[in-house]
């Protein structure tokens, strides 16, 4: 045997990877639903759903269909071209759209999406300035950095794009200070995820959509996150009832493929030549897009997202456990703010099972794919009061 067999994917992924997010242990290899395996066929129940983007469950059999039968037929198609399978996911997801966005710009990632909000902005207005929140989290490329608040993210990449500003989330005096008649865009997450999954309060996204108005400046909803069924409707501004005029979507859009989309109103238009991408909506993605699509809906799966993650959080805020200091979250978007750092309890609900992610230092987050079954969940809430509580009643613990 070669000396490269007998080393493990993980010597070997180590060997060559510039590796920006630091290894949590096992070497993932297959998933079905809200499981995944490692390669020595340890199962994990999979709270981190693949950064929030496996909400229809790993593996779908309907998206793995959909794109062998596009691999098959055609995998690229530049712009240029019309290209059925992009029609009729278009198609689709306009259909599927909030209220007052009727086009689509294609792309592939939750970054590229907010880059693309972010210009499309300032062309449709003509200003440059854009107030962003803090705790907010955007992305990791110039643009969608410079509307990222947290330095942990900013730092050492200066400078950043001018004409950004921040804001306290939640904060309409704030907000009111900031926009004025030179603002092109404000953009907020409705539930901001990397800063600890913090819900906005109605009455902000009431008063920011009126700011945006009264001053001519666009709205731009980051959703790529909470998008596609995530926090209980198929967008969280359904839930929250706030029309914006960009909407950026990522993560879940295509059953756990690359793809990103930013959503416009009539307000904004784009002249040929102004943007682009060589990959954005390819067929290959649209064809995936429109399966997760019609998986979310004939599956029910917002509302899934949405009685399940209910009742979780509420089962959570009970337990009392004195380790939590609040428990928050909307459909399966779930937060335990901690008193100490989250890493710890990571590493003990991953020795017994169940994978969960950090949303800064001391929040656990859970974002479980939405198909995630009734035992499932009382598998992960049996596991976190035994990670949370060591002290605490015994607990059962089922095997996946
Ligand atoms: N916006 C939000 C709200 C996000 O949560 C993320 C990713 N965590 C992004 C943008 C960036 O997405 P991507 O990693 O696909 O570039």
């Amino acid at each position: 045997m070669t000396a490269t067999a007998t080393r493990s994917w993980a010597e070997r992924q180590r060997r060559c990877e510039l590796d920006v997010y630091g290894k949590r242990g096992p070497t993932l290899v297959r998933g079905r639903g809200a499981v995944v395996w490692d390669d020595r066929d340890r199962a994990y129940i999979d709270c981190v759903g693949g950064q929030g983007s496996a909400n229809v469950g790993h593996a779908h059999p309907r998206v793995a269909a959909a794109i062998k039968r596009q691999a098959d037929r055609l995998i690229s198609c530049p712009g240029m071209f019309y290209n059925d399978a992009k029609a009729l996911y278009l198609e689709k997801l306009m259909a599927a759209a909030p209220p007052g966005l009727t086009r689509a710009f294609l792309c592939n990632s939750g970054a590229e999406s907010v880059e693309a909000a972010l210009k499309f902005a300032r062309l449709a207005t003509g200003r440059a300035k854009v107030i962003a929140a803090m705790r907010g989290f955007h992305g990791r490329t110039f643009g969608a950095l410079s509307a990222t608040h947290n330095p942990k993210y900013t730092a050492d990449f200066a400078p950043l794009t001018p004409g950004f500003a921040h804001v306290r989330f939640n904060d309409v005096e704030a907000l009111r200070a900031a926009v004025d008649g030179e603002t092109a865009a404000v953009i907020l997450e409705i539930v901001q995820g990397e800063g600890g999954v913090r819900p906005a309060e109605a009455a902000f996204l009431e008063a920011t959509r009126a700011l945006c108005d009264a001053h001519g400046a666009l709205l731009i909803v980051d959703e790529v996150q909470t998008g596609f069924g995530r926090v209980g409707a198929m967008f969280a501004c359904e839930r929250f009832d706030v029309r914006p005029d960009i909407l950026c979507l990522a993560k879940s859009i295509a059953g756990g493929a690359p793809m990103g989309a930013t959503l416009v109103s009539d307000r904004v238009d784009v002249p040929v030549g102004k943007h682009g991408s060589t990959f954005g909506g390819n067929p290959l993605m649209c064809a995936a897009a429109a399966a997760a699509l019609d998986v979310l809906t004939d599956e029910d799966l917002p509302e899934r997202a949405r009685l399940l993650g209910e009742g979780l959080i509420e089962r959570l805020r009970a337990a009392n456990l004195p380790v939590v200091r609040e428990v928050r979250g909307l459909g399966l978007m779930i937060g335990l703010e901690l008193r100490s750092r989250a890493r710890p309890y990571l590493q003990a609900l991953m020795d017994d099972g169940v994978l969960a992610l950090p949303a800064g230092a001391v929040v656990l987050r859970l974002l479980p794919p939405l198909v995630i079954t009734p035992e499932q969940i009382d598998r992960v809430y049996d596991a976190l009061l035994k990670a949370l509580a060591p002290l605490g009643a015994p607990t059962c613990s089922r095997q996946v």
